[in-house]
Parts: structure tokens; sequence; C-alpha cells
């Protein structure tokens, strides 16, 4: 579970995150919509303690992370995984150590298991057979697909998503939209989306959150979304379909 409490963040005086207030059960997938720089990115990061807010508390599975020294963060860390918005992979790696990374830092498993496992995952992401292959000889896409493994690849219980379907065309997206929905089957995984895909949005989603200007503007079911009689909601889904 995460909640977010009275949450705010300012960079340099601007107020990008004002006053949250969020609970995300176990289990669930909440998708995060909004208008670019409305503080989507801030508060994935504020969950996985990259970012401490200015003012308010974190919680994840029951422990406040905001005070918390880094060798405990660590800890926590390793219980997620997350999914940049730009992919952020290790480039002198293959696309094989890339995956196998997580592994390795989470458990002593055998050799042998964090390959089968590395090959699994990638076959879930449609990149069989590419796990000998240097970064830098994938398209945006593809290295999107990379991380996702590399992010699923340690079965976390939280899993943050950050664009995981901008630069797919409409059939990986789809793959990809199926496979956040089979994460969180196979695994009870708490798993936090943010996209501007709405198609996508309504279709995994248990629940959608609206940020406008540092706010949660609406929470809600996709139907409570898609009635929403907020203008502004309302605006934003006609625009982003
Ligand atoms: P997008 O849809 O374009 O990815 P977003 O909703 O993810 O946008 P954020 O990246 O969270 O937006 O940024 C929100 C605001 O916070 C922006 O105005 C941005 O300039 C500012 N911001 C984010 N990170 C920093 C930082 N490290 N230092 C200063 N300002 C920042
Ligand atoms: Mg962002």
């Amino acid at each position: 579970m995460i909640e977010l409490k009275n949450v705010n963040m300012n960079f340099r005086g601007n107020q990008t995150l004002k006053d949250i207030n969020l609970t995300i059960e176990q289990g669930e997938i909440m998708v995060i919509i909004g208008p670019s720089g409305s503080g989507k990115s801030t508060l994935l990061r504020m969950i996985i303690g990259l970012l401490k807010p200015t003012s308010g508390e974190v919680w994840v599975n029951n422990r406040e992370i905001t005070q918390m020294p880094e060798d405990e963060l660590n800890k926590i860390r390793l219980e997620m995984g997350m999914v940049f918005q730009y992919s952020a992979l290790f480039d002198s790696m293959t696309v094989g150590e890339n995956v196998a990374f997580g592994l390795r830092q989470h458990s002593d498993m055998p050799e042998e298991e964090i390959w089968r496992t590395v090959r699994r995952k990638l076959r879930m992401v449609g990149l069989r057979g590419k796990e000998n292959a240097m970064p830098n000889e994938l398209s945006g896409g593809m290295k999107k697909r990379v991380s996702l493994a590399r992010a699923i690849a340690i079965d976390p219980h939280i899993v943050l998503y950050d664009e995981p379907t901008a630069g797919l065309d409409p059939i990986m997206s789809n793959t990809i939209d199926r496979l956040i929905v089979s994460t969180r089957r196979m695994i009870r995984a708490t798993s936090v989306v943010v996209t501007h895909d709405m198609s996508s949005a309504f279709s995994i989603a248990d629940r959608i959150a609206m940020i406008y200007g540092g706010s949660i503007i609406e929470i809600g079911t996709p139907d409570v979304i898609k009635q929403s009689e907020n203008p502004i909601v309302a605006k934003f889904i006609r625009g982003a379909t």
C-alpha cells in the first residue's frame, strides 16, 4: 500500500505538488493523468524515495520513508520496480545484464536461474533473443520495453510506470497494457501508471487520478472519470483521446 499525506513539493519556490493526499491499495492499478508539467513524474519519484517532499509524509507498506536513512530506504527500493519516462538503461551493459541487474542486487540467485528469468521477462515484452544486444542498437520503443523487463524482473511488490507506452505502436502498447494487468494478477503488485494514453488508462485502471496544477482534481473509477462534471477533466479526456 502507498499513502501520501499532505505532500507538498516546491522546486525553487515553485509549488509543483500541493497538499496531495492519496492512498493506493495493495494490488490496485492506479493511473495518473494530467497535462505536461503537472507533477506526475515528481509524484512517482517521491514514492520510490528519489525525491523528498518539502513537507508531508510518504508511506510505503506501512513504513514512513521520508525520514528514513538511505540504507533502510535502499531495502524498500528493492521491493519496487520503476520504468522511468526516459528509459535510463546502462548503455555499457548488454540488454540481458540490464535486466539481470536488479536480480543480482536483490538475491543470491544462481547464474543459471538469473538467465532463465531474464529470457522469460524479455519474451514477455516481445524481445525474445535480444539478451546480447547493446542498448544503443535498439529503437526507443525497444529500450522502453527493456526497462519494463528490468522493472518487473524481481517480481516487485510495487511497480511504478512512467509513460510505459510512449513511443510504442498500438499493438505493442496493447501488449504492454496486458503485461501491466497480468503483473498485477500474478504477483498482486501495487501499480502506479502515469500515461497520456487515455484508452490505455481506461482499459487498465482500477482508479484514475487527474493532477492539474499540482493538485488532484478528480479521482475515481474509469466510469467516474468519464462522467466527471469537472470541466477541466472533461476537456482533458476529450482532448487526449
Ligand atoms: P510530463 O507529462 O511532461 O512528463 P510531468 O507531469 O511528469 O510532465 P514533472 O516532471 O513532474 O511533470 O514536473 C513538474 C514541474 O516540476 C515542472 O514544472 C518541472 O519543471 C518541475 N521540476 C521537476 N523536477 C524538477 C527539478 N529536479 N528541479 C526543478 N524543477 C523541477
Ligand atoms: Mg513526466
